[in-house]
């Protein structure tokens, strides 16, 4: 009897537990981070939005010049196996296309590498923890620069996380929780894992570039215009972001996150702001609304 209970892989046709799930060492998706990625949830038993994840992995894929040799409908039908394997009913589920060794050893042409996906699941994360969430986040601006997107397009999902783990370092030393990062002109971009807000007047604004566009930050926008609130996907200089009303971050591993402190600003009091508590309650309903499920049959 194989055991799940940390998570399955899916590789060359097989589910496997996740701890024999390995890559090789000459994978140029471990040695030049040659790869993309795309991380659905799992509530209750079912996807949220498998199509959204599965279009954007599509065209990171293009992006990226990967080709796996498998269409969509083949892919979803890999993490359905995958997921209903490990009978986790709450997870973080990820499908991954890399770049591969090269057929022929030692060539530096990356057409000459055997592009290969392969996908794991592990019990569901929440990037923020949730105890960190109820009282609300504290954000360090991270002196690193986020990575300019004509140098590495935040929109391919990537592994290029050297300045956000730069970010994170310095963050944690300072005591606090996360990191956001800036771009070169001192606008917003993201974080590690999750997509960044400002909330002013009740008006919602995230930023435009250098970030990824998230599935969930798609679900946030989508929820405000629902509640009527106006939104807009612009420049959100850090002068400004500063000045909000409120201020939170977004992400499948756990939805939207209130914060309450950037570096020394207070929002909201210190506490959660309502706007972003509506919007967080709101986004764990449209979890569970079926016009965006789709339920994965587990072994009985
Ligand atoms: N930005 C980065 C760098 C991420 O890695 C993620 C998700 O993991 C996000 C934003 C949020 O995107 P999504 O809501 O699609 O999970």
């Amino acid at each position: 009897m194989q055991d799940f209970s940390k998570g399955a892989a899916w590789m060359k046709g097989r589910v496997i537990p996740i701890d024999e799930a390995v890559i090789s060492v000459t994978d140029w998706g471990l040695t030049h981070s040659d790869i993309t990625y795309d991380v659905v949830g799992v509530w209750e038993g079912a996807f949220f939005r498998l199509d959204a994840y599965l279009e954007r992995f599509e065209a990171s894929m293009a992006a990226l010049r990967l080709d796996v040799g498998m269409d969509l409908a083949t892919i979803r039908q890999v993490l359905h196996r995958m997921v209903a394997t490990s009978g986790l009913h709450h997870s973080y589920c990820a499908m991954v296309a890399s770049r591969g060794s090269p057929i022929i050893p030692g060539s530096r042409d990356p057409r000459d590498c055997a592009n290969h996906f392969y996908a794991w699941n592990v019990p569901y994360i929440h990037v923020i923890p949730t105890e960190v969430a109820e009282r609300g986040a504290h954000l360090k601006i991270a002196t690193a620069r986020r990575i300019p997107p004509d140098s590495v397009d935040p929109r391919a999902k990537n592994y290029h996380w050297g300045d956000f783990t730069r970010g994170l370092f310095e963050a944690k030393e300072a005591g606090f929780d996360t990191t956001v990062l800036l771009d070169h002109a001192g606008n917003l971009t993201e974080g590690p894992g999750f997509n960044i807000f400002a909330v002013k007047d009740s008006a919602i604004i995230t930023p435009e570039l250098g970030c990824l566009e998230g599935i969930t930050r798609r679900t946030v926008l989508e929820i405000a215009e629902d509640l009527g609130l106006p939104t807009a996907i612009r420049a959100l200089p850090l002068a400004e972001f500063i000045e909000a009303d409120e201020v939170f971050t977004a992400t499948t591993g756990g939805g939207p996150v209130p914060v309450v402190k950037v570096d020394d600003r207070h929002f909201s009091n210190g506490a959660p702001g309502p706007v972003t508590q509506q919007i967080r309650a709101d986004y764990w309903q449209w979890m569970m609304d079926p016009r965006f499920r789709e339920e994965i049959a587990y072994p009985a």
